[in-house]
């Protein structure tokens, strides 16, 4: 008998047009993984099987993988007769606390001559029989003995699973640039948009001197917590010191951060579409800022034509905490270096910003050249999941 891990995908059976496409990024999503882990996967539209000898290690890092609805350990055997069945399914049911049961079947190798119902007949028969005080409970049962006789084999596995992170295998969908701050909110969001198989690149803005070293590094330290999820992240910096001097010294004081960010909005669609991203993520929520209101949103928003997904746009501050506390991020969100958004905060920015003034305002500054220069000399930093901050990888 042998003992392998069972992955079940739970909403990515239902994908019924590309399974195929899904099943093999999975695949290759836990292969990375596992990367450090002698395994085997195999798989059908049903479910995967891992074969490996470090259960422990492995499940730890299957559950960092999105994709899966369920991970459970069962047992194999190649013996497909009845009695065997019955012996092994008793000799594993053993080794379980329960007083209630109930054995279901699945068969989907046609040609087994007992039918599953009859299949889970004979072998609850048999279990009644050897374990004392036991009773079939078919409504709510403590203990379910799965059986599933397939082509070549049987595996047996019970209903003490763990709960997979869900969603779709990450790359699945295709890439979207995060736009990644030192804040709570947009590591989160991040999280999210990858778990619905989404592969992120992030962009960050800078602005040395007026942010400190330790900000980016805040920045990193986040990204290569999303690592765990997405695999690789390539950083796009941005150096913005000088647009946000020119915003500053030029712009009517309210109108700052509308401006700022419509500023931020572009030079991100830019950069998203030279890495073949789709859409631009980030971390808004409605009415959390002044940048935020909806009226901000679309004034800000119609500074491109890109789709920008906000994951958490309809979520409470204290649910973006928790689920950053989840996903780890949360320690390193509250690092107290502050970014460029942070510095220059007016005192009262502009709620319900006027678009025809935007535009105004915007001829102010030739913004064209300066945004041309902040991507010319944009910065690449490759981070791994596995490599430690030494190892980053200046990629000019
Ligand atoms: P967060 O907690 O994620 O920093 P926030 O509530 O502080 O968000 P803002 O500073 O208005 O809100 O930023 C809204 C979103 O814009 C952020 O969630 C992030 O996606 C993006 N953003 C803000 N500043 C930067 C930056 N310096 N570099 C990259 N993206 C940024
Ligand atoms: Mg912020």
């Amino acid at each position: 008998m042998k003992k392998v891990i069972i992955i079940k995908y739970g909403e990515l059976s239902t994908k019924s047009d590309n399974i195929n496409f899904f099943l093999k990024t999975l695949k290759n999503n836990i292969d990375k993984k596992l990367s450090n882990i002698e395994h085997e996967i195999k798989y059908d539209y049903g479910r995967m099987l891992i074969y490996t000898d470090d259960f422990e290690n492995s499940v730890d890092k299957i559950k960092e993988v999105f994709g899966i609805h369920e991970i459970v350990i069962g047992y194999l055997f190649k013996e497909k007769d009845i009695d065997f069945i019955n012996e092994k399914a008793l000799e594993l049911a053993k080794e379980k606390d329960f007083s209630t049961f109930k054995v279901e079947t699945k068969r989907s190798d046609k040609k087994y001559p007992i039918k599953s119902p009859e299949v889970s007949r004979i072998v609850g028969a048999y279990i009644l029989k050897n374990l004392n005080g036991k009773k079939v409970d078919v409504h709510n049962p403590e203990l379910i003995i799965n059986v599933e006789i397939r082509l070549g084999e049987v595996l047996v596995y019970f209903n003490d699973g763990e709960k997979g992170l869900g969603g779709y295998p990450t790359s699945s969908m295709g890439k979207g640039l995060l736009m990644l701050s030192g804040g709570i909110d947009s590591p989160v969001a991040g999280y999210l948009a990858i778990k619905r198989g989404v592969k992120i690149e992030a962009i960050y803005f800078d602005s040395p001197p007026h942010t400190s070293q330790m900000a980016l590094k805040k920045v990193k330290d986040l990204a290569k917590i999303l690592t765990k999820y997405n695999g690789e992240i390539r950083l796009h910096v941005i150096n913005f010191t000088k647009i946000q001097e020119e915003i500053i010294k030029n712009i009517p004081n309210y109108y700052l951060i509308t401006i700022m960010r419509r500023m931020m909005y572009q030079i991100s669609a830019l950069v998203a579409s030279n890495v073949n991203a789709h859409v631009i993520i980030n971390g808004e929520s409605i009415g959390q800022v002044a940048s935020q209101t909806l009226k901000s949103m679309q004034v800000i928003n119609e500074a491109i034509r890109m789709p920008v997904i906000r994951p958490v746009c309809t979520y409470d501050k204290l649910e973006i905490i928790d689920l950053a506390k989840k996903i780890g991020t949360y320690e390193t969100s509250i690092e107290p270096y502050e970014d460029c958004c942070t510095i220059f905060v007016p005192d009262h920015p502009v709620i319900y910003p006027d678009l025809n003034l935007v535009y105004e305002y915007e001829k102010l500054v030739d913004f064209k050249t300066l945004m041309f220069e902040a991507i010319k000399s944009h910065q690449v930093i490759l981070i791994n999941e596995n490599d430690d901050e030494k190892k980053y990888e200046d990629l000019l």
